[in-house]
């Protein structure tokens, strides 16, 4: 693991920390409800607009999109909350890009899985999906 990584690592242990301690999700996984209570408190919006099913149905690896606007709303888009098969981990990764503060759109123009802002919002998921920190 290269320097950069382990000190981004860090980063977002400290920004998941503050959001399980916020959210009240201590010592178990966030979960489908977690998420939709977040969304509320954070003023995010859960987007089903058509422009976006199209694009995502031009692209098809895209499982998520997350968009800041400059006014400052969040939109966030699940392929899977379309399909009827809530995909917790992709809802985790795009609010991972909340979080961290990720600006403009997320996993569609500029995605790639080699991408900082990615791998930052893999990791985050990946943390959320795990029992708590310790
Ligand atoms: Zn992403």
């Amino acid at each position: 693991m290269t320097k950069q990584s382990s000190t981004n690592r860090r980063k977002i242990k400290r920004i998941l920390s503050k959001v399980r301690a916020r959210y009240n999700v201590i010592d178990r996984p966030f979960n489908e409800s977690d998420f939709y209570h977040i969304c509320e408190t954070e003023n995010i919006f859960l987007c089903n607009g058509e422009r976006l099913r199209v694009i995502a149905k031009q692209m098809p690896d895209v499982k998520g999109i997350r968009f800041a606007t400059t006014k400052g709303d969040v939109l966030i888009y699940l392929k899977s909350f379309f399909e009827g098969n809530f995909d917790i981990f992709t809802a985790m990764h795009e609010l991972g890009h909340h979080f961290c503060g990720h600006k403009g759109l997320t996993n569609l123009m500029t995605y790639s899985t080699d991408s900082p802002k990615e791998i930052e919002a893999d990791y985050f998921a990946e943390l959320a999906m795990s029992g708590g920190a310790r």
